[in-house]
């Protein structure tokens, strides 16, 4: 099969990584020249958000999947009606870019979600009780593009753009599910994974499993994942983040169309990884099993505070000495400060251990230049 990837990053790579154990032909189209795909795949530089650019990408592939969510839908939709097969369908990544939109899904659809109030402009009436999250409706990534506002004095950042106000939520763990989906209707989904985000950053840092939950709220998120494969109507991979209260009640945060980072630590420490997964939806093969094998956990290599140019990954022999340590560098040459550069996973056989070495692999490593 030619498979499109739209996107050409270190998702893109590890599926296609994964996937040439099989025999297909991936294509990419991204619009950094050197991204993490580029010289593993048939390459086109171009912009994905690009009607024109997504079409001609699009019209000869058997299948066009997605691995950034921020792409030209209509010329997804396009694509369906010429007949090349989308995955997921460009009526969800639609509903998904959109917070606004994703908010109404989980309401239609009686899945648990903070409360929300959707803001067009500044002059609006704000009803929504202070203290609150602003979202941006589009163009949010990373924690960009998510702001908590405390007090009336925060009230004047409010930004202008169309966004949804939510309800605050006490959160206790931030958790993260990924569900797949095939065109038969087959569906699996992976043990749940636990988030540890550095605060400064905002971006995802430790990332472990398994989590031990308790029966009720393991009940709560199998009724999300199953409600959310039931309604969502298309074949897909996706993360579904969630947020465990103080109250022991679970609230879906945000949902991922696609691979995601919080699915690393199945690379080793599942019976097989979200990459595989993906593969196999986009196939509409059977679905691969999920089980967690052991304790795994991940870390990503970010790039340090103050370092801007051609990477140096200090300190990677003593991790590469390590028992039942994998590194995985995504192909990126310069490094900037936050820049996901690559991850670390780690199996171990307790929780104990498996933290005690996540933070130690932490402090032996350093991305700089
Ligand atoms: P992004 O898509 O940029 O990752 P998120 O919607 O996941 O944005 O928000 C980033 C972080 O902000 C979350 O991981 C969480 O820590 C915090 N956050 C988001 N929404 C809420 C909320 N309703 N209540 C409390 N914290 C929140």
């Amino acid at each position: 099969m030619k498979i499109g990837i739209l996107g050409g990053g270190q998702l893109g790579r590890m599926l296609i990584q994964e996937a040439l154990k099989y025999d297909d032909q991936f294509y990419t189209l991204d619009p950094a020249s050197d991204a993490p795909c580029h010289n593993i795949s048939y390459f086109t530089q171009g912009n994905f958000n690009d009607f024109e650019t997504v079409l001609n990408f699009g019209k000869d592939k058997d299948v066009v999947t997605i691995e950034i969510e921020h792409v030209n839908a209509d010329a997804l939709a396009e694509l369906e009606k010429q007949g090349v097969k989308v995955v997921p369908n460009s009526k969800i990544i639609k509903t998904i870019q959109q917070k606004i939109l994703q908010k109404e899904f989980y309401k239609t659809h009686n899945i648990p979600s903070p409360d929300f109030q959707v803001v067009w402009n500044r002059d609006e009436e704000i009803t929504m009780p202070l203290p609150f999250v602003q979202k941006m409706n589009t163009g949010g990534y990373d924690g960009k593009g998510v702001q908590l506002i405390k007090n009336e004095i925060d009230l004047q950042n409010l930004w202008q753009e169309a966004s949804v106000i939510e309800s605050l939520v006490d959160i206790d763990k931030e958790l993260s599910v990924i569900v797949a989906r095939n065109e038969n209707g087959e569906t699996k989904t992976f043990p749940v994974t636990e988030m540890v985000a550095d605060p400064k950053l905002n971006l995802l840092d430790f990332n472990i499993c398994p989590v031990f939950l308790s029966e009720d709220i393991q009940k709560q998120i199998d009724s999300i994942t199953t409600k959310f494969l039931e309604v969502v109507n298309s074949p897909g991979l996706f993360a579904i983040e969630l947020f465990l209260d103080q109250e022991g009640k679970i609230w879906v945060n945000e949902t991922a169309p696609r691979l995601h980072n919080s699915g690393h630590q199945s690379q080793e420490g599942n019976a097989n990884s979200q990459f595989e997964q993906m593969y196999r939806v986009v196939k509409n093969l059977p679905l691969a099993d999920t089980d967690s094998l052991t304790f795994s956990g991940m870390l990503n290599l970010v790039g340090a505070e103050g370092f801007e140019g051609k990477v140096i990954y200090e300190g990677m022999d003593d991790v590469l000495k390590m028992p039942k340590t994998y590194v995985h560098l995504y192909g990126k040459t310069e490094t900037k400060p936050g820049r996901k550069m690559g991850h670390i996973n780690v199996l171990a056989d307790s929780k104990e251990e498996l933290m005690e070495k996540l933070v130690k692999v932490k402090e032996m490593v350093r991305v700089i230049a």
